[in-house]
């Protein structure tokens, strides 16, 4: 059984398990803790980074509303703490 997909931007095969695929994990350094992000290699779909930042840049539109979803989920959380620290 192969690993290879193809880039969902420029459809090169590529292995989502080796370190050049994208996106890739991300890390917070915030006093002396680390916090990791880890992006399963299932979730990979660009084989590159220039390929992830083309493929966002094309699909401006949808990727916007992606993030603003994402965003309006966050503020909610952050307001609903405040009303349970208040309360
Ligand atoms: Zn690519």
């Amino acid at each position: 059984m192969s690993n290879a997909r193809h880039c969902a931007s420029c459809g090169k095969k590529y292995y989502p398990k080796a370190w050049n695929s994208y996106p890739e994990d991300d890390y917070i350094y915030d006093n002396g803790e680390t916090t990791r992000f880890v992006v399963r290699p299932q979730d990979k779909r660009f084989h590159s980074l220039g390929c992830m930042k083309e493929f966002i840049a094309k699909n401006s539109i949808a990727f916007a509303n992606l993030v603003d979803s994402i965003s309006y989920n966050k503020i909610q959380d952050i307001n609903n703490n405040q009303t349970i620290e208040k309360g």
